[in-house]
């Protein structure tokens, strides 16, 4: 019987497991894929102190070292469902493809997946001028055309922030109208460099053959006509989905399914503790990430250890 399980071997796992470990508990991490979470599939990361410029493989792997520095007992299973132990009302047990294991405190930190869009292209350049994250990879268009998909608040913070370092924005949006807040809305069209393509949709991205981003390709869906935008750059940002059907019915999510948890990382159920981009929050990036590991275990030391 473990103190603490984990699920998930991204940054907020990882370090929920050597938080873990280091204050003492009995802690087993369970995670389906590679260590290091969603990182893995970005080319750079930029933004994470002391590590600038890293490959998004290397931090998966100084993940994995420094776990395995502290014999932070990882297994590569997938939980298949959460449920309270028989008879228990403080003791968990988690279903995994391979067995079932009892714990007394579970962090989840199962992560998130951006929304694809299912064009032409964007699998293939997804890294290489296709992003879904304009906080992590912006900098790398300055004084670049770049475009951003989509009509939401985040896609137009995604466009303002864009507009301050590259040189022109198209803003792609399916609709006539965007349901973004009022505010960012008027930001982005008092914006000089933003182009807003109302009605579009897109068609194909192009530069597969050359390995990158070199033009893209938008349909109007009301007229049909097809424009070629010359870009380096593309932001996707049509909504992300979070990992959370395990806790679906255990603990409370928002409209959107992220699970409902502050800086503390409590959920609504004892015993159980949201870490990572899963959980509410205002920004989902590797720093918040492993600073969410910490706070959850943090509070599972002062609800479970009284320490
Ligand atoms: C393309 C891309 C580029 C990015 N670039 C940056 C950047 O430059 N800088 C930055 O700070 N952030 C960046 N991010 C965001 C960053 O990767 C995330 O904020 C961070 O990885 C979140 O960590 P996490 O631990 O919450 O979840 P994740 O990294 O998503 O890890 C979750 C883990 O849980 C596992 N898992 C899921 N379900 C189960 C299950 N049922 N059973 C077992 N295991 C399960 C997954 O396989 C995965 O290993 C980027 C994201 C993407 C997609």
């Amino acid at each position: 019987m473990y103190d603490l399980i984990i699920i998930g071997a991204g940054p907020a796992g990882i370090t929920a497991g050597i938080y873990g470990v280091r204050a003492g508990l009995n802690t087993l991490v369970i995670n389906g894929g590679g260590v290091g979470g969603q990182i893995l599939s970005t080319y750079e990361v930029d933004n994470y102190p002391t590590l600038k410029g890293i490959s998004g493989m290397e931090l998966g792997t100084k993940l994995k070292e420094h776990a395995d520095a502290l014999k932070v007992s990882i297994v590569d299973e997938n939980v298949s469902s959460i449920e309270k132990a028989e008879g228990q009302v403080t003791l968990w047990k988690v279903t995994t493809t391979k067995g079932s294991y009892e714990t007394k405190t579970i962090v989840i930190a199962t992560g998130a997946q951006p929304r694809k869009l299912g064009a032409p292209g964007e699998e293939e350049l997804t890294g290489m001028g296709v992003s879904y994250c304009a906080t992590c990879d912006g900098a790398f268009y300055r004084g670049s055309d770049v475009a951003v998909v989509g009509g939401g608040d985040v896609a137009l913070e995604d466009a303002l922030f864009l507009a301050r370092g590259s040189k022109k924005v198209h803003l792609i949006h399916r609709r006539d109208a965007f349901r973004a807040a009022k505010v960012l809305q008027d930001a982005v069209l008092a914006a000089d460099n933003i182009e807003i393509h109302y009605d579009s949709v897109v068609e194909n991205i192009k530069g597969v053959d050359e390995g990158e981003v070199n033009g893209l390709e938008i349909k109007n869906v009301k007229t049909g006509q097809v424009d070629t935008l010359d870009i380096e750059g593309i932001f996707i940002a049509v909504g992300t989905k979070p990992n959370t059907d395990l806790v679906k019915g255990i603990v409370e999510c928002d409209q959107a399914g992220y699970v409902v948890a502050g800086e503390d990382c409590r959920s609504s159920e004892k015993g159980i503790y949201a870490a990572g981009d899963l959980r509410t929050k205002a920004l989902r990036q590797v720093v918040t990430a492993v600073a969410d590991g910490a706070n959850a275990v943090k509070s599972i030391e002062t609800d479970i250890v009284g320490l």
